[in-house]
């Protein structure tokens, strides 16, 4: 009877055997239910032996195969292999944590027949319809016409994502003239239906580079100013692809940037199947989505982070957006790259990818100045006549700042607002205020859980942790010595929208940040207030920052910028650099020319000096120069072994013997176990000890070797990980 290999997700890194009867090599990367100890799991078939090391007796026989969907492919298969070998993660908790939901169920999928999705258009009539004559309350009525408004041709499918109940309007309107059906076979594939701008003498290039050299690994470091037209190199690039018969994955850093990118794309292939795969979604939905991209239906695979894993048969090009954006790494359970994935995957298919960014990683900036990427610059913004926006400075220690804003940065509000533009205050900060203080005694609330203090909320009068949640209701009087004048300290993004609405009271301000946004369409609303002008001052925390595009925002005022300055975290000016230039070019994208006002008390710093002439190699250089003399990467290749518990000296009395137990060639250097950056986080203390090397290859060799003898170690009370490149500190 053959042998099947199963990975399981549970915490060993072993492949567990099975007797199954009916197998064939053809069920490699099917899942599989199975017993395992007293409970039924599931797993996915990596393999398929005649033998097996386990005892005849002992052998159990698996449940069953299920054979409703594909099997994963083998080189999918082996992304994972390779994926749990880099991170040292377990093969069975690489595989099964990329599944949607509903497929590590231990049960049947049922596969609903796709909607015939015919799709349904807009009339001249339609077109002339104000969102408004629909009654507020028929909130998914009015969700819809601003998506027809938007873009005018929409598929079946595509209104089923706007809401499960948002069909339920279609007959009415046909009745009333504002839309058309049309027939599914009326499509074409990759017709363009927005007609596409004349390229810049750059984005040519780009796509010229790009598009001779598919079907060939090749990494392409897009590298262009904001506003340069990136996307329009991403639509053409992926239009050549299309027209193979191919597909494409775009990752993308954010879920909150999905809605802009999936309308753009949509507009330019109306009838071409596309999907988005995001934790937005729900299980169905993801499930739903991952099916069409496995069957090769779905031609376009919009995603973040996770997507990186999908079953792609077709793959034909790969598109990191944003590559700098720390969030393509994650930062727990298995701590992998889906940028370096994204590239691993490519290789693989022998096809290019492409990173994209204004602001590339020293990392990928490193690698296309020694050759390894190929560099496609953008140098000036694509629209004819937009410029990159003025940077000027404006220096606290000579301008009063009052609740957070200095007077020159007023009367440009001011000013902005007689021009009838739009403006956005940028505060990397969200709530009232980031302290809650003691005027007699200096006593400040912290959580009693985490090395962080509490923010103040202060509509709902709460005080919240922003790295565990934790929430507590205001205290009356100071807990240390009784006094009841306690003062909110600092800013936040609420007292900046409370302080703009006291000095611009007819201004309309939105305030844009993660707890604005937690309502499910609220982000799609906003922006589309933004787009309509409903908006004159915009307020926002770094979701407003990345890519979005704002034709109207002449002004950009960034707030509290000083404070990475001179952190201990090595990539801190990087990505402090990175997310400004991104802010300011949010200014002057259209025909107005922007202004960025930074207020800060380090006038003359690098950074700002870098920033205010727009000026990224200059910077990238000088702070390559800093990491190799400091040997710090892409100098140098990074793993932290990582321990939690409850303790902070079990933690380093782990971290201590594991380093007893390493036995590093001398190529490989390891460090003293040192508290984490954040100490103390969610109730557990936190410690790392950091392994750095010259060379990859042998930082893997060891980590692999060791890795193994750690295991060994027994201790219980200390919950420990490897972070191969990591980030976080
Ligand atoms: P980036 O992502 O590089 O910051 P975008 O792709 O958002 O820039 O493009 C900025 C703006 O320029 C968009 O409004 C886009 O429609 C426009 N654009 C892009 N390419 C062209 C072009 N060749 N001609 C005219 N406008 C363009
Ligand atoms: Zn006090
Ligand atoms: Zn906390």
């Amino acid at each position: 009877m053959p042998i099947i290999r199963v990975a399981i997700n549970v915490p060993v890194d072993t492949l567990f055997d099975y007797l199954a009867e009916d197998a064939s090599p053809n069920d490699i990367g099917l899942r599989v239910s199975v017993p395992f100890g007293k409970k039924k799991m599931i797993g996915v078939i990596v393999a398929i032996s005649a033998s097996t090391s386990i005892d005849a007796e002992k052998l159990k026989t698996a449940y069953c195969i299920f054979r409703e969907t594909k099997p994963l492919p083998a080189s999918l298969l082996e992304l994972f292999q390779f994926c749990s070998q880099y991170y040292h993660h377990p093969l069975g908790m690489v595989i099964l944590n990329s599944l949607p939901a509903k497929m590590r169920h231990n049960k049947t999928i049922q596969i609903k027949k796709p909607a015939s999705d015919q799709s349904f258009e807009l009339t001249p009539i339609g077109k002339q319809i104000d969102v408004a004559v629909i009654p507020a309350r028929n909130r998914v009525a009015r969700r819809l016409l601003s998506a027809f408004l938007q873009t005018p041709l929409l598929t079946e499918t595509q209104i089923k994502q706007i809401s499960p109940r948002a069909n339920q309007w279609l007959p009415q309107w046909i009745q009333q003239g504002w839309i058309t059906v049309k027939p599914a076979s009326a499509k074409t594939t990759a017709t363009a239906v927005t007609s596409p701008p004349v390229l810049t003498t750059d984005q040519e290039a780009a796509v010229q580079a790009i598009t001779s050299h598919l079907k060939k690994f090749n990494c392409w470091l897009l590298h262009g100013v904001t506003g340069s037209g990136k996307t329009e190199v991403y639509l053409r690039t992926i239009e050549s692809v299309l027209k193979q018969g191919k597909q494409t994955l775009v990752l993308i850093p954010e879920i909150s940037l999905t809605p802009q990118l999936e309308t753009i794309f949509r507009s330019r292939f109306a009838a071409t199947p596309m999907v988005s795969l995001h934790s937005g979604l729900n299980d169905t939905e993801r499930l739903s989505g991952w099916l069409q991209a496995q069957s090769g239906v779905a031609k376009i695979i919009l995603g973040t982070r996770l997507a990186v894993f999908t079953p792609l048969p077709n793959l034909g090009l790969i598109i990191v957006d944003e590559e700098q954006d720390s969030s393509f790494k994650q930062q727990d359970g298995l701590r992998y790259s889906a940028r370096d994935m994204a590239i691993f995957r490519a290789r693989q298919h022998s096809i290019a990818v492409i990173l994209g960014s204004a602001t590339p990683s020293l990392e990928s900036y490193h690698n296309a100045l020694s050759g390894r990427y190929h560099t496609l610059r953008l140098q000036s913004r694509a629209i004819r006549n937009a410029v990159l926006p003025q940077i000027h400075l404006i220096d606290t220690r000579t301008s009063k700042i009052q609740d957070g804003l200095t007077e020159p940065l007023i009367q440009a509000i001011h000013q902005c607002l007689i021009d009838k533009n739009q403006c956005l205050i940028f505060i990397n900060r969200r709530g009232y205020a980031p302290v809650l203080l003691c005027k007699s005694c200096g006593w400040s609330a912290v959580c009693q859980r985490c090395s962080s203090r509490l923010v103040v909320h202060l509509r709902d009068k709460q005080l919240s942790c922003h790295h565990c949640g934790h929430q507590e209701s205001f205290p009356r009087a100071c807990p240390q010595c009784g006094n009841q004048d306690l003062a909110p300290f600092g800013q936040g993004t609420q007292r900046v929208e409370e302080a703009l609405a006291a000095s611009f009271p007819a201004a309309r301000i939105l305030r844009i940040d993660r707890d604005s946004t937690r309502r499910k369409y609220a982000w799609r609303d906003m922006l589309q207030a933004i787009h309509k002008q409903q908006v004159d001052i915009l307020v926002g925390t770094q979701l407003l920052s990345k890519g979005h595009d704002f034709p109207n925002l002449s002004l950009v005022g960034i707030l509290n910028a000083d404070s990475s300055l001179y952190s201990t975290d090595f990539r801190a000016s990087e990505r402090l650099f990175a997310q400004l230039m991104q802010v300011a070019g949010r200014a002057g994208r259209a025909q107005i020319a922007g202004t960025v006002l930074i207020q800060t008390e380090f006038p003359s710093h690098p950074l700002y000096q870098a920033l205010q002439h727009h000026d990224y190699d200059g910077l990238a250089h000088i702070l390559l120069t800093e990491r190799k003399t400091a040997e710090f990467p892409p100098y140098v290749f990074q793993a932290l072994l990582r321990g939690e518990a409850h303790h902070l000296n079990q933690v380093l009395d782990f971290l201590n013997q594991a380093r007893k137990l390493a036995k590093p060639p001398k190529t490989v250097e390891l460090f003293d176990p040192v508290p984490a950056q954040m100490h103390r986080l969610k109730g557990l203390e936190r410690a790392q000890l950091l392994i750095q090397s010259t060379s990859r290859k042998q930082l893997q060799d060891f980590l692999t070797k060791w890795w193994m003898q750690i295991q060994v170690l027994t201790n219980h009370k200390v919950r420990w990980m490897l972070d191969v490149d990591p980030l976080e500190f």
